[in-house]
């Protein structure tokens, strides 16, 4: 099938926390397409974060275990190009028989039917025959159902029908084992600090985690130099994140939990459970040192607080260093790591 690309399976989709839920919701339809309550399939997240290769994963199990079961991925884009086309042309029957026949439909990126009206119409209606003939929908969006404005209600309501499962930015742990699984296919060798220090530094998604490798790789052939630490450092001050890049907030929040392994959202929360409350303490106090932001809206951005909190906060941490070794330890990691961005 050439509209699948071989190369996205669930072999090479590496499992972590940020995509763990949507993988094995993805397998479940993959074993049994039609035969699961996740019909349809929602998989949603932002850019670069695996939404086509998950997609692409299942449709290739299915024709690997499933040969006879007909599958079709095919884009929003060019599906509403197909279908102005089959306007056009006159042969809307053809277009329409050709879907309904259809076993197992993926259909990429659906926040593009943002305000193509007839297009969406016309997908309702393909959509609502091959659910009600057992067929199985996959769709990905870069936006959760309820927040994909745009659409019409009716088509949202069927999306929210069946499973809509995230893809989340990989925590630092499943970006290295992501760049340790593509050298591995490509047959590389990188050092483990080189690639500590890239996952690191990119952080935003897989893709550009991806680019980040390709150009390293890229420049060490061309300056016929091995690939290490100093070749890395180099390369990255010209790539994803400059130097001279801002800490943001969000910046600091994330590394901030993911070193104490607190979920993000409990930082902002009401909690006063102690290890949150340190979390929180050290992010106000990194924010006030590494950012530009006032104490107002840092309070604003933890948790809606007032700047009163962040002052008591940033007291209590520098306390904690002068009194404290490990704790000061702990912020001298957090620090390194932040400077390392
Ligand atoms: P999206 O469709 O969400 O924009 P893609 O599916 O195109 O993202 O993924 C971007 C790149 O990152 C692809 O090369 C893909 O193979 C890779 N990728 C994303 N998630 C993973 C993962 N969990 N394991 C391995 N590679 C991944
Ligand atoms: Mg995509």
């Amino acid at each position: 099938d050439p509209q699948l690309n071989r190369n996205y399976t669930f072999n090479n989709f590496v499992e972590g926390d940020c995509n763990r839920l949507a993988r094995s919701a993805g397998y479940a339809v993959a074993a049994k397409p039609g035969g699961t309550s996740f019909n349809p399939l929602m998989i949603y997240g932002g850019v670069g974060l695996g939404k086509t290769h998950l997609a692409q994963a299942i449709g290739n199990e299915i024709k690997q275990t499933l040969p006879d079961k007909l599958v079709l991925y095919v884009s929003c884009e060019k599906f509403t190009q197909q279908f102005v086309d089959a306007l056009k042309h006159n042969n809307i029957n053809d277009f329409v028989n050709f879907y309904q026949a259809i076993d197992v439909l993926i259909m990429d990126d659906v926040h593009n039917f943002a305000g193509k009206e007839k297009t969406q119409d016309f997908f309702f209606h393909i959509f609502n025959h091959l659910h009600q003939s057992g067929k199985q929908v996959i769709i990905t969006s870069d936006k959760a159902p309820k927040d994909l404005a745009g659409l019409e209600e009716r088509l949202l309501s069927r999306f929210k029908w069946g499973l809509s499962a995230d893809l989340q930015v990989p925590d630092l742990e499943t970006r290295m084992a992501i760049l340790k699984n593509k050298t591995y296919q490509d047959g590389i060798e990188l050092s483990n600090d080189v690639i500590e220090y890239v996952a690191h530094n990119i952080d935003n998604n897989v893709r550009e985690l991806e680019g980040a490798m390709v150009s390293l790789l890229a420049q060490s052939t061309l300056n016929r130099k091995e690939i290490d630490l100093a070749l890395a450092k180099q390369m990255l001050k010209n790539f994803v994140k400059n130097s001279s890049k801002e800490i943001s907030m969000e910046y600091i929040q994330n590394l901030v939990c993911e070193y104490f392994e607190v979920p993000i959202e409990m930082v902002k929360s009401q909690t006063r459970k102690r290890e949150i409350v340190q979390a929180r303490q050290i992010s106000m106090y990194l924010a006030k040192a590494h950012t530009k932001s006032s104490l107002k809206s840092i309070g604003h951005f933890f948790g809606g607080r007032d700047h009163s909190t962040v002052i008591y906060a940033c007291q209590t941490v520098e306390d904690l260093i002068d009194t404290d070794k490990k704790f000061k330890g702990y912020v001298a990691d957090i620090q390194k790591k932040l400077k390392m961005s």
